[in-house]
């Protein structure tokens, strides 16, 4: 006598025999299915974006940022209470496996195995530009708090409540400063590639 199994008889409206064979192979051609179906190991299946330009161990072809592909997710960590995930994915031009993992100390995606990350070089020349308007920004108000300080509220009292004044300025520039840094990392980060490959 054959086995039988109990469970599962239904077939949904949109079996096809012909297309799905089984009620298993239908089950497991479904969407959801197939993106859960490691779920019992951790795994989800998503859709991975590419964050920057890579270089293929196996084929040695460039894969561009934003490229997609179908990656497994998994919980690999912790960096203090945030998870640091890992994706696995496979080179959508030869056999080779990426895994790519979270980096959140430094918001960023660190490759684990199977790429080498394009080198980015930092542009000096729109570096400059962004220096050059910053730094006059924080000439023009350096000059008119020293403005302010020397003409119309030149007497110590004036100067005494000028001084919180003062340090709010200071702090608004430091302020600046950090924005400045992490507006030159996205840049740096995300500016289109003039570079060549760094090996
Ligand atoms: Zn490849």
């Amino acid at each position: 006598m054959g086995e039988r199994k109990g469970v599962n008889k239904y077939y949904p409206p949109d079996f096809n025999p012909e297309k799905h064979g089984s009620l298993n192979r239908y089950h497991n051609s479904h969407p959801l299915r197939e993106r859960a179906r490691k779920l019992s190991q951790g795994i989800l299946v998503i859709r991975f974006e590419m964050p920057y330009n890579i270089w293929c161990d196996g084929c040695k072809n460039h894969i561009g940022m934003g490229v997609r592909y179908n990656a497994e997710k998994k919980k690999v960590g912790n960096y203090y209470t945030t998870p640091i995930y890992r994706f696995r994915m496979k080179c959508h031009l030869c056999v080779n496996y990426i895994e790519m993992q979270t980096d959140p100390a430094n918001c960023d995606y660190v490759i684990v195995s199977g790429a080498q990350r394009k080198e980015e070089r930092w542009d000096m020349a729109a570096n400059e530009q962004v220096l050059t308007t910053e730094h006059e920004k924080k000439q023009r108000l350096e000059a008119d708090a020293m403005f302010r300080l020397e003409h119309g509220e030149a007497d110590r009292s004036a100067l005494k409540k000028a001084l919180p004044t003062l340090s709010h300025i200071q702090e608004a520039q430091s302020a600046w400063k950090d924005d400045f840094a992490l507006n030159s990392m996205l840049r740096r980060r995300f500016r289109p590639t003039r570079t060549s490959r760094n090996s």
